[in-house]
């Protein structure tokens, strides 16, 4: 019988023709909180939109729990969407259920990090390559037996291996089972999660080659995550940067590596180690630790992290270790507040000691050491420490904002595409109000 999702990819006549495969609309997946103490949910992925071509490689990087794993299950329907919507071949997957669904996923397979986990030890590999064929009833059992023989030969075992178990073979071995096995039912779209961050070295080499042999073969279209970002140069088109479950920049590979855009893209790739140590690399770190998803900041998600954020046009021109001595408190107050709202928010410090149970006092002293810090500037600590006395960290927080918040901090930016490359960014530094405003630094490409 045909489906409905079959009936619509025919009558679209998009089966074979569209450019774009995969069309993500402002897409949202949060985790409601099932816990003792209620809460806010968990914004696992905030509002993403992008789209893959068909054929292309789309890496998709970030600092590990900035959402990239959910957003991969979510396009693979493992996860419910919140909401947005997920546009494969034109037709929105987030709606399908029943067989429309199972239809849908022969087109789409994963491939997950881990082989150990994800093979079955008590089924021979035989079996575990067979499943999928078996699921879906496709063909005769003779012809699926032929069809795994084949797919062994095609990632690079034998025949032999056919009645072995998952634990008689090595990492590399097993991740070809793995990819064996999404390859099946002939999808037109692979999810690959962190497919070789689990193997030596020499070997996620020659995974990374057969991936590349059966995208071309096969004209497979692929989803790459992983934080191994010389993985992503190497093999992807293009590349989506993400954090705190937000896209913050999508474009060329080349284009990004050789000149992020985002603030964010360049913090990150300034992780990358120089291949010539010789070479001084000028690595960005940057303070403290991602917000929870489940307060995430107002404005740029980015913003109470960002070397870059933009000042208060009273502030452009204050000394840059006073204005980052601001934002340490500012941030210090901020995560305190977080543990008070939040007994189950772990305890993270900014200052190399721990905040909590610390006066304001000494975490001022901390941030501004011996700088000499402006009266404009000192009279609204003053005011923000004695708020803090009285237990009150939401008024210090307001008053340090009222003073020193950033149009960062109040406005979401924008997508806005940047140069010619086909590059979008959301960063207000993109907008023509905004550039040469302040002192950038110069070393991260920005003018001053
Ligand atoms: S919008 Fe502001 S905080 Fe966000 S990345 Fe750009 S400069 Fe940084």
């Amino acid at each position: 019988m045909t489906s409905l999702y079959q009936e619509q990819r025919e009558a679209d006549g998009r089966t074979e023709t569209g450019e774009t495969l995969v069309e993500v609309n402002d897409l949202k997946t949060y985790y409601e909180d099932g816990g003792l103490l209620g809460g806010d949910p968990v914004k696992a992925v905030d509002g993403v939109t992008f789209d893959i071509q068909r054929g292309e490689t789309l890496g998709l990087v970030g600092e590990s729990g900035c959402g990239k794993s959910t957003l991969g299950r979510t396009l693979m329907q493992l996860e419910t969407a919140t909401g947005g919507e997920v546009r494969y071949e034109g037709t929105d997957i987030t709606s399908l259920s029943g067989s429309d669904l199972k239809d849908w996923r022969r087109n789409v397979q994963m491939v997950f990090q881990d082989p150990d986990g994800s093979l079955n030890d008590r089924m021979t590999v035989g079996e575990i390559v067979m499943e999928p064929l078996n699921v879906h009833n496709w063909k005769t059992p003779e012809q699926r037996r032929a069809r795994v023989r084949e797919l062994l030969e095609t990632v690079g075992l034998s025949e032999e291996h056919y009645y072995r178990y998952p634990f008689q073979f090595s990492g590399g071995q097993r991740q070809r089972v793995g990819i064996a096995r999404a390859l099946a039912l002939e999808p037109d779209f692979l999810v690959l999660d962190e497919p070789v961050s689990a193997l030596d070295v020499s070997v996620q080499a020659k995974i990374l080659n057969l991936l590349e042999d059966l995208q071309e073969e096969f004209g497979l279209t692929y989803l790459l995550i992983a934080h191994d970002l010389a993985v992503v140069e190497h093999i992807c088109d293009r590349v989506a940067v993400m954090y705190l479950g937000n896209i913050m920049e999508i474009g060329p590979t080349d284009a990004i590596f050789d000149d992020p855009a985002n603030p964010y893209t360049n913090s990150l790739l300034s992780a990358i180690p120089e291949p010539d140590p010789t070479l001084e690399k000028n690595r960005i770190t940057l303070r403290g630790t991602p917000p929870s998803p489940r307060d995430p900041p107002s404005g740029c998600v980015f913003s109470t992290r960002c070397p870059l954020k933009i000042r208060p046009p009273a502030y452009r021109d204050l000394d840059e270790d006073v204005w980052q001595g601001i934002e340490i408190f500012r941030e210090v107050l901020r995560e305190r507040e977080d543990v008070a709202k939040s007994v189950r928010e772990r305890f993270r410090d900014l200052l190399g000691m721990e905040t909590e149970g610390l006066d304001a006092e000494e975490v001022v002293e901390e941030a501004f050491g011996d700088l000499d810090v402006p009266s404009d500037v000192q009279q609204h600590v003053d005011s923000a420490i004695e708020h803090v006395r009285r237990d009150d960290l939401q008024s210090a927080r307001e008053e340090l904002r009222e003073e020193f918040g950033s149009v960062c901090e109040r406005e979401e930016p924008e997508l806005l595409t940047v140069g010619d490359a086909g590059r979008q960014s959301h960063c207000h530094r993109h907008r023509e109000d905004y550039q040469g405003t302040q002192s950038y630094i110069a070393e991260h490409g920005y003018e001053r």
